[in-house]
């Protein structure tokens, strides 16, 4: 089976875990601080706060910011469930705004109608977490803008786009948000086995954010509320987690950053080599928004003449010729657990079209020209069979 996405692991990196399994820190030593530098030095944000998943780096994010009870969290239907849960943790409310249908992405326009809206209702969000599906990143300055109208933070769910960039600048940079995230899964573009970051340039985020992430204990006397004990001193000042991630995988991924770059080259490569490929097959390729490089995380292909029905059977004769295509996503409001809060599949129209018409085709460095080939010319007479 050709996977959807996979790893692309070196000796160097093999190298460089076994070199920190056999030296002082497994964990809390040298390579955190090291990665978190080199995201620093890769994106340009003045801090980088790593942790065990991007899961945990959401949920730190919202609490750092102030989301709690009585507030809400707004994001994309068309995302992976845990951009929505993040503030279901915090006890606030979760909402969504419908996408583009031609980038998939949180669409700007739906977004400034449901802030007017909810603007005359009292209901603005305390957080927006736009989404950069599949590498290719929103319309930042304009949901900044927004931002700066109607009182709301910035959350980039920047899960896909680690080396992507945005009017010429690293994603990441937190330019027009207060926090990035990213997501270090083997599937998606580096990886540190689990892992996930959050970059901000806010410093008083930062160190919040590193409070939460190690049970809510500061060993800053600065910020004790008791006198200290004594020299061995930590005092717990809030409600915190372990969400630390290893020296071992910070090494994995100081390693594999190395190489970013060349996965990025890579996987453009791909993408223009799939373009080329399917150019006569009855799909939708993806489009390029004229002010964002993707990182192509993904490559997804929506049926042009589609159903239900007829997209489970291309899925399936793909699948049945070895062929690991996706989907991604399940609209989020879909899910059991968001309609029993009240959602309806018609609430975000345009995600439910995309979805029940969208197939992301294998994208991952190590993909081959064969490969390629084959997967258009499967693509193509499954097509022609439905
Ligand atoms: C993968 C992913 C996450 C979660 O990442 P983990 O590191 O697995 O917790 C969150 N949001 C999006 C959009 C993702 O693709």
């Amino acid at each position: 089976m050709i996977p959807y996405g996979k790893q692309n692991i070196t000796q160097a990196d093999i190298d460089a875990v076994v070199d920190t399994l056999t030296s002082d820190w497994l964990t809390q030593g040298p390579k955190v601080e090291q990665f978190e530098q080199a995201l620093c030095a890769f994106t340009g944000s003045r801090h980088a706060v790593a942790v065990n998943s991007a899961t945990s780096a959401l949920h730190i994010a919202c609490l750092a910011l102030g989301l709690g009870e009585g507030d809400s969290l707004w994001t994309s239907p068309n995302t992976f469930v845990a951009s929505a849960n993040c503030a279901l943790y915090c006890g606030a409310e979760v909402d969504f705004v419908d996408i583009d249908p031609a980038t998939y992405n949180m669409s700007t326009s739906a977004l400034q109608q449901k802030l007017e809206s909810a603007d005359k209702l009292g209901k603005l969000p305390k957080i927006v977490a736009p989404v950069h599906f599949a590498g290719q990143s929103c319309d930042m300055q304009v949901i900044h803008e927004l931002s700066q109208q109607y009182g709301f933070h910035i959350i980039e769910d920047a899960s896909h786009a680690i080396g992507a960039k945005y009017q010429n600048h690293p994603v990441g940079d937190c330019r027009y948000c207060d926090i990035t995230i990213f997501s270090f899964h083997p599937v998606k573009i580096i990886t540190t086995g689990e892992g996930g970051a959050a970059t901000t340039n806010q410093p008083e985020l930062a160190e919040k954010m590193r409070r939460l992430r190690s049970h809510g204990v500061t060993r800053d006397q600065a910020l004790f509320t008791q006198p200290a004990d004594g020299a061995w001193s930590y005092q717990q000042i809030e409600l915190g987690f372990n969400y630390r991630i290893t020296d071992i995988q910070c090494a994995l991924g100081l390693s594999q950053m190395r190489r970013l770059d060349q996965f990025i080259q890579q996987r453009k490569r791909r993408a223009a080599r799939y373009d080329t490929l399917l150019k006569d097959v009855a799909v939708t390729l993806p489009a390029r928004s004229d002010f964002a490089e993707s990182s192509w995380h993904l490559y997804v292909v929506k049926l042009t003449q589609c159903d239900a029905k007829a997209r489970r059977s291309v899925f399936d004769r793909m699948r049945d010729a070895g062929i690991g295509v996706n989907i991604h996503y399940i609209p989020v409001h879909t899910q059991p657990w968001y309609k029993a809060m009240g959602f309806r599949d018609k609430d975000f129209p345009e995600a439910i079209n995309y979805y029940q018409c969208c197939l992301s085709l294998p994208m991952f460095p190590d993909l081959d020209d064969d490969q390629q080939q084959y997967i258009a010319d499967s693509l193509r007479s499954a097509l022609q069979s439905i």
